[in-house]
């Protein structure tokens, strides 16, 4: 977090520039994105000593009104949301955007802020000699501005028709990604129709993240300007293949990598099967922070390539856990793929909960059970159980109770975090629990839309 204000004469640059103001952005514990605005002038302001928000912020749910209240989060006490100036930008039409998180008035970070929480691992990383690159994908469903469904006359799964039918929005985002500093790797049409998906390029894991937040951004100002608007939900439509947000992380060491060049299976170095073996077992308890939406469960699911089932396997797009073998097709090198996260979780909290299993497996030297190399749903029953392959449960509540239940994911993320996700999600459920699979598409279509 950057102390040090901004020169007046940045501040007149970002003027020249066209810049009039600035948005700063947080994630709450539900995967909403919230944000204040300054004038331009106030940029040092939002930064130092902040802006004012309500506890209650961590405690808003996915359905508009909800507000989750807890003994933590409530309507006493104003928190400052500040923005993190060294990764300011100007973002195009007059906009620049910082990514902000939350600090009490003395200065002290919010523990149930989850860019606090994202930077906290990524020091217990540092301490440990670890250095995690995150790589984010990116899936969204093209709506119409009331979120029906739009025509699909020409597509084709991950077909070029795709690509002419929204030419101009694709263009418009390429265009406005680079010129907001976003490495975009690739954009594509996806399985479902009007579905498309965008890889960023892998960073260290806050600015990962922040990357996300602001592509997301991006990515629905260009859809405004053609009249289109992006769901994030995780199922779209109900009884079809869902949007994810996999996350692809690799560690390195002062000795090199742990993904590649090793001597154990793939590849893998012992601390790399080690801290692949420790978000795998992890995946239970974690599922409520990864994919604990009340929508989520209607995505994973085994045939969706969601990763349904908790098991690792390299290029096993079921698996929960792909393995990404290093070599001359990948130029970044041996990495790991969580699939089962989609774009209901909050992204730092979720890069944490994977980056806090994989130090936790690394540190007890798991072992890393054996690969799976078949589609884990054509195995019976008894082979699975076998190979001790467990189906993720697709109950929010079942998934929720593992969260609240697990030490682990305390000790990782804290109390604050866990109680946070928890509530606000059993609030929904609470709610909403009664839908059948269309009704709770529909209602949550759009729920976390920018
Ligand atoms: N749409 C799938 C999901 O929900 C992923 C498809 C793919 O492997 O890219 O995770
Ligand atoms: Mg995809």
């Amino acid at each position: 977090m950057s102390a040090t204000p901004l020169a007046a004469a940045a501040i007149a640059q970002l003027e020249a520039e066209g810049v009039d103001m600035v948005i700063g952005t947080v994630v709450s514990p539900a995967g909403l994105t919230h944000a204040k605005t300054v004038p331009v002038r106030r940029t040092n302001t939002f930064a130092f000593p902040g802006l004012g928000a309500s506890p209650s912020w961590h405690g808003f749910a996915s359905d508009q009104s909800g507000i989750a209240f807890t003994e933590d989060v409530g309507v006493v006490g104003d928190q400052r949301l500040r923005i993190d100036l060294s990764v300011l930008r100007a973002i195009g039409q007059g906009l620049a955007w910082a990514p902000a998180a939350f600090f009490e008035q003395d200065g002290t970070p919010v523990p149930a802020c989850s860019r606090g929480t994202l930077i906290r691992i990524e020091t217990a990383l540092a301490e440990a000699g670890i250095e995690a690159m995150v790589g984010h994908e990116l899936e969204f469903l093209l709506v119409n501005p009331d979120g029906s469904q739009l025509p699909s006359t020409l597509w084709a799964q991950y077909g070029l028709a795709g690509v002419l039918e929204y030419e101009d929005f694709i263009r418009d985002v390429n265009a406005s990604a680079t010129a907001a500093g976003i490495g975009i790797e690739q954009f594509h049409p996806e399985y479902y129709a009007n579905q498309f998906e965008i890889s960023l390029a892998p960073h260290s894991p806050v600015t990962a993240a922040d990357q996300l937040v602001l592509a997301r951004i991006i990515i629905g100002r260009a859809a405004r300007r053609h009249g289109l608007r992006v769901s994030l939900s995780p199922m779209p439509f109900a009884g079809n293949v869902g949007s994810g947000a996999h996350q692809h992380f690799s560690l390195t060491t002062p000795e090199g990598p742990l993904f590649c060049g090793g001597i154990g299976t793939a590849g893998m170095t012992p601390a790399g099967e080690s801290a692949v073996a420790g978000v795998l077992r992890g995946l239970p308890q974690a599922q409520g922070i990864l994919c604990g939406s009340i929508v989520s469960g209607l995505r994973i699911r085994p045939g969706n390539w969601a990763g349904a089932y908790a098991c690792w396997g390299t290029e096993n797009r079921e698996a929960a856990v792909r393995f990404v073998r290093g070599g001359p097709g990948t130029p970044y090198g041996g990495n790991v793929e969580v699939k089962v996260v989609d774009p209901s979780a909050n992204p730092y909290l979720a890069s944490a909960a994977i980056l806090g299993l994989a130090l936790d497996g690394i540190k007890n030297k798991t072992a890393l059970p054996p690969e799976t190399t078949v589609d884990p749903g054509k195995l019976s029953d008894a082979e699975r159980d076998r190979a001790g392959i467990l189906q993720l449960p697709e109950s929010q509540i079942d998934s929720l109770a593992a969260l609240d239940n697990s030490k682990l994911m305390r000790s990782i993320l804290g109390d604050a975090v866990v109680d946070a996700v928890v509530s606000v999600r059993r609030m929904t459920h609470e709610r909403y629990g009664d839908l059948k699979p269309e009704q709770l598409a529909d209602k949550f279509r759009m729920a976390w839309s920018l």
